[in-house]
């Protein structure tokens, strides 16, 4: 999962990966030599296969890898934890939380398979269900760090309720007059793309996904808020910049995957100046994560703050697979930040 810091007065926001299974997640548990469902060849051959594939981000393979492992061992834990991670790689957030489930019954005592649950209900937009899962582990005996991280869980669920009402048909609250955004005279916005040498190999990916990421706000717009592309950062109001970053493996608050810095020259403008949108990117990371980080950025460079429902592209948290879609709320949200209304008909 990413996290971004909103932008208030918006100077910056940040997007970071929280990554649930590896924040709340416990070091793989070892099976006991007791256990019925000790790890035997059969699992250990699939899982590092799995792994494998999992690493060259071939999820379909990776879950036929361990469907037929789990037909041969069916309830055997490290098996199912790893099929409920890699289901929800792919979205498939009901199943993955059936698979948790199936592994809580094996193993009771362990929290790992709550927490992640608790991941799969908050990508759903269920926020009940997900704080009852950390209330539970609150409650039941067990280790202080499952309890922090419960508690940790509990205040960032609360963080989504405080930005408003989730089912409301749009997340833009308050004055409008809080907001930066560029005057509507501004469009078509000179947009500019730089790539750091280093990840050229990902220009094309970077590039379609800028260009995608504006066609989708202007589409949004009714067609108002256009853009062109220009050669020259110079000559751009917007600049998106693909940056390559280390991945720190002791952070516990998980990766910045983007960055938006919004600038009203100062405040001597009434209105946005320019936006410089930064995607982070490491060469361990999923490249199919770069357009819906994209997508959330320039929504950002547009003047947009945050949503507090996991569904909408401006939650500040990532949700695998990384669809890059604006739902009803983002749209409603980007035509009521720049005053666009229904009647109003698009400019050509
Ligand atoms: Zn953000």
């Amino acid at each position: 999962m990413w996290l971004c810091d909103g932008a208030k007065k918006a100077v910056s926001s940040l997007l970071v990966t929280l990554a649930l299974g590896a924040v709340f997640g416990c070091p793989q548990a070892i099976a006991g030599a007791s256990e019925p469902t000790e790890k035997s060849a059969i699992a250990e051959v699939a899982l590092t296969e799995a792994k494998r594939l999992r690493h060259l981000h071939h999820y379909d393979q990776a879950i036929a890898v361990l469907e037929k492992a789990l037909g041969r061992q069916p309830g055997q834990y490290d098996l199912l934890l790893a099929y409920g991670r890699l289901l929800m790689k792919q979205g498939r957030y009901q199943k993955a939380i059936d698979t948790f489930l199936q592994c809580q019954m094996v193993r009771p005592k362990d929290n790992e398979p709550r927490f992640l649950a608790a991941d799969a209900y908050l990508n759903m937009a269920r926020l009940k269900d997900a704080e009852l899962v950390a209330r539970q582990v609150l409650q039941r005996s067990g280790e202080v760090r499952d309890k922090r991280m419960a508690g940790a869980l509990l205040r960032q669920i609360a963080s989504y309720r405080a930005m408003g009402d989730l089912t409301a048909p749009h997340y833009v609250r308050g004055d409008l007059q809080d907001y930066m955004r560029f005057k509507r005279s501004d469009f078509p916005l000179k947009v500019a793309i730089w790539v750091e040498p280093a990840l050229r190999q990902y220009r094309g990916v970077f590039d379609k996904s800028v260009r995608s990421s504006f066609q989708r706000w202007c589409d949004a717009s009714g067609g108002y808020l256009r853009f062109d592309m220009v050669p020259d950062q110079k000559d751009a109001r917007i600049v998106c910049k693909l940056l390559r970053t280390v991945r720190n493996p002791d952070s516990t608050d998980g990766r910045k995957l983007g960055e938006t810095k919004l600038d009203d020259n100062e405040g001597l403008e009434d209105s946005l100046k320019f936006s410089r949108v930064e995607v982070f990117f490491n060469l361990e990371q999923d490249p199919r994560e770069i357009p819906a980080i994209t997508l959330h950025e320039v929504g950002h460079a547009l003047g947009l703050d945050h949503s507090g429902n996991p569904k909408d592209i401006m939650f500040p948290h990532s949700r695998e697979p990384y669809a890059d879609v604006l739902t009803a709320r983002d749209k409603n949200s980007i035509r009521r930040l720049y005053g666009i209304t229904n009647d109003m008909t698009a400019r050509q």
